[in-house]
């Protein structure tokens, strides 16, 4: 087999042809026309702009700041924003739609888009129109950085057990603690910082904040070495007597387990699609690689294991996309369906790249097909937004509670 670069990664119209043969009529019938205009808008700034760069950025483990740069200025950093604030006002779905097509073209820089929402939203959601006005544009311009701070060296699965703390000052409230694991952390200007008010009333303790990334008393780590998503930066906060003003609270003090809660919901959302993109990506890498050395018809073994591969992409895309579309619809989407999608999809993405490396051999071994890059990058997606097991634990506590209901 070649050790050439694939035709996809040099040429933005190889690229769009190739991802187009994954398209599913069976998913596409429940996409509205415009969610079909986004994925049809994103692939192509993913071809001209975005996977080009992917090798590079994993290579070189370089922040991909052009890419977030070119999906900003084509309107792709506010899907789920409304127009007032820069964005575009779109469903969950085409949000859902959107970050499959990024991840399938680079996973680090995916990561980094998908970060931008996460710190926007929480403002969004449970901020003051002030608040939102001074942070939100700039995430969505790309002209910021944001990060969401929930995880601590102590407290991640069990979010509710974090000890960073939030104390009361006379104009607002002095905020001390560490957060580690934070994406875009070694540079963020707009941190969401999860911190306890009262330790001993657990959740119920814990408030959220805006705080500005060069606030006197942060101060951000280097950036950790990773398995794979190696663009996209992970690394830890300080926050040392940092003062923000009671302006900066999310919601009301005490209701930062509520903001997380809605927060996690998107980030699952992001992680999944991830799962679905990089098992799209390890598919269409592998069909090239074979295609252009066996020809289009491909000796029976690899042509059975491609048709099982995207059978299981289609599922995990109707999975993502309907409980994309419950969220939309459906604001009392549990847990448990959200982890669904989670642990499904991410898994999906981490079998499809171990799949595409089993049928390609040694050449699944070589970094000039991006088929190892998937596996590096699909492995993180099963351990962040909660990890697979907490998603199985909030499955089982459901499944549990509706026994119960049974007897
Ligand atoms: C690349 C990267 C980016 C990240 N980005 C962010 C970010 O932007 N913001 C942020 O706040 N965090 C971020 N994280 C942190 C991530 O969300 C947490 O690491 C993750 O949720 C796991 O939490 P933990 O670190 O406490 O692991 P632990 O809870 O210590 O997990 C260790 C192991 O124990 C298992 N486990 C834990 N509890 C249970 C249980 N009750 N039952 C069964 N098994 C259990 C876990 O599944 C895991 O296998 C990031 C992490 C990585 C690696």
């Amino acid at each position: 087999m070649s050790t050439e670069p694939l035709d996809m990664d040099v040429d933005p119209k190889a690229y769009v042809a190739l991802q187009s043969l994954v398209d599913e009529p069976a998913a596409d019938q429940y996409l509205t026309e415009r969610e079909r205009a986004v994925r049809t808008h994103t692939r192509d700034v993913v071809a001209r702009e975005v996977a080009p760069r992917a090798h590079e950025i994993d290579a070189n483990h370089t922040f991909p700041h052009d890419n977030i740069q070119a999906l900003a200025r084509e309107k792709l950093c506010g899907l789920i924003f409304p127009e007032r604030l820069g964005g575009t006002d779109d469903s969950n779905v085409a949000y859902a739609v959107a970050m499959e097509e990024i991840s399938a073209g680079c996973a680090a820089t995916s990561l980094v888009f998908m970060t931008q929402m996460h710190a926007a939203y929480p403002i969004l959601h449970t901020g003051s129109e002030a608040l939102a006005n001074r942070y939100i544009p700039g995430l969505l311009d790309g002209s910021r950085y944001g990060s969401l701070g929930i995880t601590e060296p102590g407290a991640g699965s069990d979010a509710s057990s974090l000890a960073t703390t939030a104390t009361p000052t006379d104009d607002g409230w002095s905020i001390s603690g560490q957060k580690t694991f934070i994406t875009t952390g070694d540079r963020a200007d707009v941190i969401i910082c999860f911190a306890t008010v009262d330790r001993s009333k657990g959740r119920d303790g814990i408030s959220a904040f805006v705080v500005d990334g060069d606030a006197p008393g942060v101060g951000h780590g280097q950036p950790f070495h990773k398995l794979g998503m190696h663009g996209s930066s992970t690394a830890e906060v300080f926050f040392d007597g940092v003062t923000v003003p009671t302006s900066s609270l999310l919601g009301e003090e005490g209701a930062g387990w509520s903001v997380l809660m809605s927060s996690v919901v998107k980030s699952r959302i992001s992680a999944a699609a991830q799962g679905v993109g990089l098992a799209r990506s390890a598919y269409v890498r592998t069909l090239a690689a074979l295609t252009r050395h066996f020809g289009p018809r491909l000796p029976d073994e690899h042509t059975f294991a491609l048709a099982d591969l995207r059978g299981r992409i289609l599922q995990g895309r109707l999975l993502l996309q309907s409980v994309a579309r419950q969220v939309d619809t459906n604001p009392d989407v549990t847990p448990g369906q959200i982890g669904l999608m989670k642990q499904c999809c991410t898994d999906l993405g981490f079998h499809a790249a171990v799949e595409a490396t089993r049928i390609l051999g040694p050449m699944g071994d070589l970094s000039v097909l991006g088929v190892e890059r998937c596996l590096r990058d699909a492995k993180v997606t099963q351990i962040y937004d909660g990890t697979n097991e907490i998603q199985r634990l909030l499955i089982g506590r459901e499944t549990t509670r509706a026994l119960k209901e049974l007897r």
